[in-house]
């Protein structure tokens, strides 16, 4: 007879690894499945946001994530051949962590798996397993069968649900001859990977029409290990075996790096890219995350970062369904949460792209237009579109917000994700950790609160002596009181605590 498990996780990178441990971290049995025993290599995602990391922290590798990455906040952009101007990506102190980092993501992979792994030795019911490719998948009304191809033959399976984390070429989506819409850029970009000893400081450089690439655009930025990440734009018709040639890939870098730098070549690789996603997430007992579910262009570092925001809103909701606490019509906030924040990434990835490559004559003046006035004038340089980098989405439309006081500021307002600052008892993220919490500023809240059956845990802060708190959360108020969700976006939010008006919001959050 075929096991059945609760969830089973087709994929493990990085965003299967990611909802592997948070459904793990929340006592929900899970079984990931990847055709692969290793973790990726080559050329992949570098750029860390400051949101994922906060994801980190949760699932146990942030600390790991920021020791052995590069921190960077700042960006320099290049116009022909001089400098334009130079940009500061965080300029708001007060944060745990950093805008960015940037560690290759087989080093993210291989923290994840040891997070996994740790769980597992702790007796938490989570299993992964590779060399096990999922080669067919079969929905019913309260669950899926699936079978598994190994090395020593094939097997059957069943799940409650499955998430589905299998990446861009999605067999799962096939198989279930699902759609996937969007749209294809005619451009293909050289990546290479190189170990080089530079004095570089640790930036991002971009390059519009620079002399080493004439009529393309490059990109640099500095990885742990002495890597260096180059990216340089080649064009639509090449001849992809000529131009991998390690000999013409070394004189390009050397027209860009000058020829008297020493590097060694640690990857070479020419991808083209999609902005796409598919309709819906969810299907029935199926859900879809990262790769599978959308992709966009490596402008402003989306992939992998909106992937890990797909999984944290999605475990939480998933964990109560299956608990039987919510109802399974929940999952489909998840759907519309993330579905938005995907339009909003391939939005601005296609943007991004289309500054950087321009479709038409009038186009690229427009483009040197702007770049010309950022040198000199501040009002053009939010036209300089280089890559947006990747931002929360702010879930102004879901279902599950409650209501609001515009007394409070905007940042903050239900729908977005909670901002970070130091408290008298460390970090204010750190304090929310990973459930339902209420939180009061300066506003007195009864003991022995009875919101319910959900556990909500309380953290009661006082803003005196921490302006950074009082500016995100309070505004001109004297007090606030803020229900969060576990994936720490805020539900709803008052000037006052109002039992009865709390455990409204609190069912509505949780889809009741
Ligand atoms: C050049 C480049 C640069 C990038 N830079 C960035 C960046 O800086 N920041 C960023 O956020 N993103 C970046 N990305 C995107 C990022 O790499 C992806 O978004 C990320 O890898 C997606 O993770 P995933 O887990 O969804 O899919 P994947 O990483 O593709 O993992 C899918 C997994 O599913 C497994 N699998 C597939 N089929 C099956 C099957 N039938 N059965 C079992 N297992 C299966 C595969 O073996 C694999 O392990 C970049 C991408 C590229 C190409």
């Amino acid at each position: 007879m075929p096991v059945r498990h609760k969830v089973v996780v087709v994929g493990a990178g990085p965003i299967g690894l990611a909802a592997a441990i948070d459904l793990a971290q929340q006592g929900v049995e899970v079984l990931v499945l990847d055709e692969n025993d290793r973790v990726s290599w080559g050329s992949r995602a570098i750029c860390f946001a400051k949101r994922p990391l906060e994801i980190f922290d949760r699932l146990g590798c942030g600390d790991a994530m920021v020791e052995k990455g590069v921190v960077w906040n700042r960006g320099k952009v290049f116009f022909d051949a001089r400098q334009v101007y130079d940009f500061d990506l965080l300029p708001e102190e007060d944060h745990k962590r950093p805008a960015f980092v940037n560690l290759q993501q087989y080093h993210l992979e291989h923290y994840l798996v040891q997070c996994l792994q740790a769980l597992a030795d702790a007796g938490s019911p989570v299993t992964l397993r590779g060399r096990n490719r999922v080669v067919d998948l079969q929905t019913a009304e309260h669950g899926v069968s699936l079978e598994v191809e190994t090395p020593e033959g094939n097997y059957r399976l069943e799940a409650d649900w499955v998430i589905a984390c299998d990446g861009a070429n999605s067999p799962i989506r096939a198989m279930m001859n699902l759609d996937f819409r969007g749209r294809m850029f005619e451009d293909n970009f050289l990546i290479a990977d190189v170990i080089m000893q530079a004095d570089f400081p640790t930036e991002r450089w971009f390059w519009f029409d620079p002399p080493f690439n004439r009529g393309q655009s490059a990109l640099l930025h500095k990885q742990p290990d002495g890597v260096w990440r180059i990216d340089l734009q080649l064009g639509w018709d090449i001849d992809h075996q000529l131009e991998k040639q390690p000999e013409r890939v070394i004189k390009r870098l050397q027209a860009m790096l000058g020829e008297t730098v020493k590097f060694e070549l640690e990857w070479i690789s020419i991808y083209t890219f999609q902005c796409r996603r598919m309709e819906r997430f969810r299907h029935g007992r199926v859900l879809f995350a990262g790769d599978a579910a959308h992709q966009v262009s490596p402008f402003g570092a989306r992939g992998a970062n909106s992937g890990f925001q797909d999984t944290d809103n999605l475990c939480w909701k998933l964990a109560l369904v299956i608990a039987g606490k919510a109802p399974e019509s929940l999952l489909d906030s998840y759907d519309l949460e993330r579905v938005q924040a995907a339009d909003e990434n391939i939005l601005n990835s296609s943007r991004s792209t289309d500054f950087i490559t321009p479709k038409s004559e009038t186009s690229r003046l427009f483009r040197d237009a702007v770049l010309d006035l950022s040198e000199h004038y501040a009002f053009a340089r939010p036209l300089v579109n280089s890559g947006r980098l990747s931002l929360p989405a702010i879930h102004d439309a879901s279902p599950l917000n409650g209501p609001d006081d515009p007394g409070l500021p905007a940042k903050t307002r239900p729908g977005a994700p909670a901002v970070d600052a130091p408290t008298s008892d460390g970090w204010l993220l750190d304090r929310i950790g990973g459930g339902f919490t209420l939180m009061a500023i300066d506003c007195d809240l009864p003991d022995g609160l009875d919101l319910g059956p959900t556990p909500v845990t309380v953290v009661r802060i006082s803003k005196n002596g921490w302006s950074a708190l009082a500016e995100r959360y309070l505004g001109a108020a004297t007090s606030a009181v803020y229900l969060l969700r576990p994936d720490q976006h805020i539900a709803a939010r008052w000037q006052a605590y109002d039992p009865a008006a709390v455990r409204t919001a609190l069912a509505r959050a949780m889809g009741r």
